[in-house]
């Protein structure tokens, strides 16, 4: 954003306190100089506010806020640290441009740093009821056996063909792996494919694994037969030409040989959060290539 003060600072083109930076964060100090040591960590991807901030992006801001603190506290002789953060003017975001305040303290420093706020004298009970927010349902991979990987992928296209995006999150024994890339010129469907290779040919063999995919066009391809049709006629489509995107099938297959591989089809665009992150990230990817 070519008016906005971060994205300024950012790119150098105004000078700032550097505490710490790396490829998707900068941490710098707060021009107010009031508390020792106030410091802001903003995502280098100019977004206006948590509001509309994607949660990969969110996550690395916390992730550097963590970072930061920790440093103050093991390193520079601090006890611990606020995070503070304001969306919106009506919560006095001035900067529009997603940012948290680190705010370290001593244990003795004197300073009142939390906002001191009045009592509202409102009912709890009354409160929880207005402000309740429903539920997230449950994840259909919660269903999924421990001994089994869990690999949500989707693909996405900025025109078909055009620049596209594929995304993988594995989910095993608690831990995540997140898997993404893109391509100049490619095909959603390519992508869509991209995504379940990259992500099986990252597992070790001999595990079982459940691919949840938003796309009809491979889930069917294993749910519905047709890749049994297509072996069975060398590779040909009914029409008598050569199957679309033989090599990626091919390959795709030569990954799932050493594993044991259900497919699901999830609803795309919906409330899975793992399909929706996914989409979010091949997204990302064709940004990458300015698609
Ligand atoms: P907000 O009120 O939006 O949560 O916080 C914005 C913060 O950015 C303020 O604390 C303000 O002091 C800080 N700030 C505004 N302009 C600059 C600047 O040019 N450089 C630095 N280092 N901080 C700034
Ligand atoms: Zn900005």
């Amino acid at each position: 954003m070519s008016d906005c003060i971060f994205c300024k600072i950012i790119a150098g083109e105004i000078p700032c306190h550097k505490i710490y930076e790396d490829d998707f964060c900068l941490a710098f100090l707060d021009i107010s100089n009031d508390l020792y040591g106030h410091t802001l960590v903003v995502p280098k991807k100019h977004n206006e506010s948590v509001m509309t901030c994607d949660s990969t992006t969110l996550g690395r801001v916390i992730e550097t806020c963590k970072k930061v603190g920790n440093h103050y506290v093991k390193n520079c002789g601090f006890d611990g640290f606020h995070i503070f953060n304001n969306n919106g003017e009506a919560a006095n975001q001035s900067v529009k441009h997603v940012h948290f305040h680190i705010l370290p303290r001593k244990k003795d420093d004197g300073q009142k740093v939390f906002p001191e706020l009045e009592c509202c004298g409102a009912d709890l009970a009354e409160v929880c009821k207005e402000l309740k927010l429903a539920e997230e349902k449950a994840q259909p991979h919660f269903e999924v056996p421990a001994d089994t990987v869990v690999l949500y992928t989707d693909g996405a296209c900025s025109g078909n063909p055009g620049a596209g995006g594929w995304a993988a999150i594995l989910t095993f024994e608690g831990r995540e792996k997140i898997l993404s890339g893109g391509e100049d010129i490619t095909t959603n469907n390519r992508m869509e494919l991209m995504a379940v290779i990259q992500g099986l040919e990252a597992i070790k063999a001999g595990q079982k694994v459940k691919v949840f995919s938003d796309s009809a066009y491979v889930v069917n391809a294993f749910n519905q037969g047709w890749i049994a049709n297509w072996k069975r006629n060398n590779w040909r489509s009914s029409s008598g030409g050569e199957v679309l995107n033989k090599e990626m099938w091919q390959r795709l297959l030569a990954a799932m040989q050493p594993l044991e591989v259900e497919f699901v089809k999830v609803k795309g665009h919906s409330d899975n959060v793992f399909n929706n992150r996914c989409d979010a990230l091949a997204r990302e990817e064709i940004a990458k290539i300015g698609g």
